[in-house]
């Protein structure tokens, strides 16, 4: 493959988006709500569009030419997966239904199969539900007990509580690459040495943080990782699960069914080999073609350019929200070099769904609520944050117009209180 280009095109990224040519509210649409899920570049729509149109058959099971097809497809599209995050072998690349099921995945397979009565669980306080539930679930069933690292002032993990925190009983870390709150970049090498350090396990939510920038699990050394592809210019329905082989072999399946039996016999069955062990059922082939699509055109574009892109704009961001004065208050790490391209903010005396929704009569779409994260929110003191996000098709006058909006909102409320 050819080197990424230097810096990104983002004139040209934008092009190959169609959706960014509709009109909110009679004004251009500003799309700043990529945390929750990004917009779909026309390769990727294409891909799945043809796909349909021209390989569709069932994998794994045909012996004819049209499921080796897709078959090959399907198995490529894992291939493509595993080298964008540099696993060692695509049988450590298991595909589910997204982030949360692939979490789900671990507590149900690893942690009943790994935890005991007083044995620990260490998340941390700015984690998504999806990353903390499970957690209870399997920990209320096993009398296992769910501890959290808490946060700073300042948005950072307090890493020098880890130390009293991680003890003899913790079995399993887990905590996410990138807050999708606070726009924490958390030191994922470092937690996962300390992890080791106690025999744990160490498990990262990327959901934030695939998307956004280079990954290697190797050089992080994490034992499970995991994503979504409908957050990486993707669609919906496909979730990552990276886990290294020798835990994979040695996981129990989390759901059975067709696809991942070698063999059933009236008094029992035997299993396939990771990752087919994990993918009961007919898998969502067509939409991980398509998840192949979206990492070809990620790779093009260079993940260090997508990382620096979004550095850029959110300094832009921060830098242009600290004009509008101490009536709006950014939460979360004061640089952007600590940051991904996730800006939660509180408007003085505005609720943050007023705020959404006035920047919407504007065409500037924004998410405002809790965030899947209410205990980071009892932190915060909040019942809720407005948050707008960044990926590679924003530019400096989208935040140009967020301002601007936010400004009309200011007028607004200020006008309705006086
Ligand atoms: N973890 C983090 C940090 C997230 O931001 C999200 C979604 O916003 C999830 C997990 C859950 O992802 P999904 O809804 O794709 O399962």
């Amino acid at each position: 493959m050819s080197d990424p280009p230097k810096g990104l095109d983002v004139e040209a990224v934008r092009r190959d988006f169609p959706i960014l040519s509709r009109v909110i509210n009679d004004k251009p649409l500003v799309y700043l709500d990529s945390a929750a899920t990004s917009q779909k570049p026309s390769r990727v729509i294409d891909a799945l569009a043809d796909f349909y149109r021209t390989s569709n058959a069932n994998v794994h099971r045909g012996i004819y030419t049209l499921s080796e097809e897709s078959t090959l497809a399907y198995e490529t599209a894992r291939e493509k997966t595993a080298a964008f995050i540099n696993a060692a072998s695509s049988a450590e690349i298991v595909f589910t239904r997204n982030t949360t099921e692939s979490l789900n995945l671990i507590a149900y397979s690893w942690g009943r199969a790994n935890l005991g009565a007083g044995d620990e669980v260490l998340v941390t306080a700015m984690e998504h539900h999806s990353n903390i539930v499970p957690w209870q679930i399997v920990c209320q069933e096993r009398g296992a007990v769910l501890r959290f690292i808490p946060v700073t002032d300042e948005g950072f993990l307090d890493l020098s509580a880890i130390e009293s925190l991680i003890t003899e009983r913790t079995k399993i870390v887990a905590f996410t690459h990138v807050s999708n709150v606070l726009g924490t970049i958390n030191p994922v090498r470092e937690i996962v040495e300390r992890a080791h350090g106690a025999g744990a396990v160490a498990v990262v939510d990327g959901a934030q943080g695939a998307p956004h920038g280079a990954v290697d699990v190797r050089a992080l050394d994490a034992d499970f990782y995991v994503f979504s592809s409908h957050k990486m210019l993707g669609p919906t329905g496909v979730g990552v699960l990276y886990g290294k082989a020798s835990l994979l072999n040695e996981m129990p399946p989390f759901l059975g069914g067709g696809e991942m039996i070698m063999e059933v016999r009236e008094d029992g069955f035997t299993w396939k080999d990771p990752p087919w062990k994990f993918e009961a059922g007919t898998p969502n082939f067509a939409d991980v073609v398509a998840f192949g699509a979206a990492i070809d055109y990620l790779s093009d574009l260079g993940m260090d350019n997508v990382r620096q892109h979004e550095m850029d704009i959110t300094g832009y961001a921060l830098q242009r929200l600290a004009t509008l004065g101490d009536g709006v208050a950014v939460h979360g790490p004061p640089d952007a070099a600590d940051r991904g391209g996730v800006v939660s903010f509180a408007v003085e005396s505005v609720h943050p769904h007023d705020i959404a929704q006035t920047l919407d009569w504007e065409g500037v779409q924004i998410r405002a609520g809790h965030h899947c994260a209410q205990p980071l929110m009892r932190r915060l003191g909040t019942p809720a944050t407005a948050r707008a996000s960044f990926y590679v098709y924003n530019t400096n006058e989208d935040v140009d117009r967020l301002v601007d909006a936010l400004k009309k909102a200011g007028e607004l409320f200020g006008r309705q209180r006086s």
